[in-house]
C-alpha cells in the first residue's frame, strides 16, 4: 500500500513516535511525506519515504495530486486545530480529495492507530483492486 504521512507543526513529534512505535508495520509499504514530516520520521526511524517538497513549498499539493490520481491508499495527517495556518485551504483540499477517493485518513493518533491496525489485518486490501498506478 501507499501510504502518505503529513504532520502539522505541533504534531510532529507526535507523527514520529507514531512511526516509531508502528515501524514493523510501516516498513512493509510505500511511504512518501511532506518535506520535513518525512525528514524527521526517516531520521527518527530508518524507514524510506519518499520526501515532497516542504508542505508550505507546495509538499501538500504534491501529495494531494497523488490522492487524486488514486496512488495513495492511506493517509495519515495528524493536524493541529488550534493553531491557524496561512495554508489551511490546501490542508481543507487534502481531507476534500480524500473523501472525493474514498481514501481512508486520519487526522489524529486516535483514528491513525486504528487504521494501522485495520491495515495490517487486510482491512485495506480492497485499495488493491482500485489502484491504476503504480508506487511512486
Ligand atoms: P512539512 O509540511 O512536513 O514540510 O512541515 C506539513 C505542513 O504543511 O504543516
Amino acid at each position: 500500500m501507499n501510504i502518505g504521512l503529513i504532520a502539522h507543526d505541533a504534531k510532529k513529534e507526535l507523527m514520529v513516535q507514531f512511526c516509531i512505535a508502528y515501524c514493523g508495520i510501516l516498513s512493509r509499504h510505500n511511504l512518501c511525506a511532506t518535506g520535513t514530516t518525512g525528514k524527521l520520521v526517516s531520521e527518527a526511524t530508518g524507514l524510506t519515504i519518499k520526501r515532497f517538497l516542504a508542505g508550505p513549498q507546495g509538499g501538500d499539493q504534491q501529495l494531494a495530486a497523488l490522492i487524486g490520481c488514486e496512488e495513495i491508499d492511506l493517509l495519515l495527517f495528524f493536524r493541529d486545530p488550534l493553531t491557524p495556518k496561512p495554508d489551511e485551504p490546501n490542508d481543507m483540499n487534502l481531507l476534500r480529495l480524500c473523501d472525493s477517493h474514498n481514501i481512508p485518513v486520519a487526522t489524529n493518533i486516535a483514528t491513525g492507530e486504528v487504521l494501522i491496525h485495520g491495515l495490517e489485518r487486510g482491512d485495506l486490501d480492497w485499495r488493491n483492486i482500485l489502484r491504476t498506478g503504480g508506487s511512486f
